[in-house]
């Protein structure tokens, strides 16, 4: 235990809306288990949030204080773990700046999230306007080939195609570095861009000489499967998400329109629980759901009843996660506890920033 104190680990949440159960139980039940074990950083990744949502910025100010709440809220503690504001420790922007002296576009370029976000975000932004993203698509096609560009690859000629976001890796990789991270907790999905940063790791010191970025190293997270109530994946783009703190009427309402067998019809039909969604959620809220998924495949319990018993179960789990977070934010400011984390925060990049810059003969 000991020895694992002195890691260090590193993540964070872009505040881009409400939490749901996806990001509850993928990302920040990780994180609680992390805190008592790591040195741990968690940081409002605001600066982040712009990289695909500078037109959205209204909201990032308020979304920054929920979020601090929902993480109390779901025992993150600040006696155990810094938690920051990006934005409010500016040395994440200078030594990403550092870093883009060291990283070729090309390295970027072939970063898979990046183009598939970005169709993404495009199919998102013209949305049910047809006409709109032909013509926008019409502009975008003849610059494309006025500037000799695989006209194909509409999206990435388009405006959405900032500057911010196609650096975001090195902006991540500053995040990290910046606190010699010794492990980020990540899935396997997302390897190549801890890959990426261990790249920029490895040229920056070649460059400059020395040691002074450290490589950190992969901590594998198992996570869940939390599907969306029709299926998907869980996510706010695909509306089918349920609130890390839903409302008992809402959830009830929601449990009713999750994904079930379409076989089953009546009571007494035998069900296929592995791709019903009520069966997803009776693994996570249930101990029994062993028995459960029995009962479906022997046609002993009906779908209504199915659900009924998943909404109490999960009411009761929610609900105590609600009246937890309401008490917090009648007590506590999340911008207090975020300056204090910054002070932290701060005395520890400052430091690090020296001696980057030394390395890198600023000073
Ligand atoms: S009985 Fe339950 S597990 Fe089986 S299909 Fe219906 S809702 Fe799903």
């Amino acid at each position: 235990m000991e020895n694992e104190k002195r890691s260090v680990v590193v993540s964070g949440a872009r505040p881009t809306g409400r939490l749901h159960l996806g990001n509850y139980w993928g990302t920040l039940r990780n994180w609680a288990e992390l805190q008592d074990k790591f040195n741990c950083y968690f940081f409002v990744a605001d600066w982040h949030a712009l990289t695909t949502g500078a037109d959205k910025s209204e909201s990032l100010a308020a979304n920054t204080r929920e979020m601090v709440l929902d993480w109390l809220a779901i025992g993150l503690d600040p006696a155990k773990a810094v938690f920051f504001r990006q934005s409010d420790v500016k040395p994440h922007a200078e030594l990403a700046l550092l870093l883009g002296m060291v990283t070729p576009i090309s390295w970027l370029l072939r970063n898979p999230t990046f183009k598939d976000q970005l169709q993404e975000l495009y199919k998102q932004k013209y949305k049910g306007q047809e006409d709109k993203m032909k013509k926008a698509e019409g502009v975008t096609r003849q610059l494309a080939e006025a500037h000799g560009h695989d006209a194909d690859e509409l999206a990435l000629h388009s405006d959405m195609a900032v500057y911010g976001f196609l650096g975001y890796p090195v902006l991540m990789a500053a995040d990290i570095l910046l606190y010699d991270a010794t492990h980020v907790p990540i899935g396997r999905d997302q390897l190549p861009h801890l890959e990426l940063t261990r790249d920029m790791v490895r040229r920056f010191n070649h460059m400059f000489g020395g040691d002074v970025l450290k490589e950190p190293e992969p901590l594998f997270t198992s996570s869940p499967v939390v599907p969306g109530l029709d299926g998907r994946k869980m996510s706010k783009s695909y509306g089918n998400t349920i609130s890390i703190f839903e409302e008992a009427k809402t959830l009830e309402a929601k449990i009713k329109k999750m994904y079930t067998d379409p076989q089953k019809i009546k009571l007494d039909d035998k069900g296929h629980p592995e791709g019903c969604v009520v069966c997803a959620f009776h693994k996570l809220y249930n101990p029994d759901w062993k028995a459960r998924e029995q009962e479906c495949r022997e046609g002993k319990v009906g779908c209504g009843a199915c659900k009924k018993q998943l909404t109490e179960l999960m009411e009761k789990e929610i609900g105590a996660l609600r009246t937890r977070r309401a008490e917090l934010a009648a007590t506590v400011d999340p911008e207090k506890l975020l300056a204090g984390g910054a002070v932290k925060a701060r005395a520890a990049a400052d430091a690090k920033m020296k001696a980057v810059s030394r390395a890198a003969g600023l000073i």
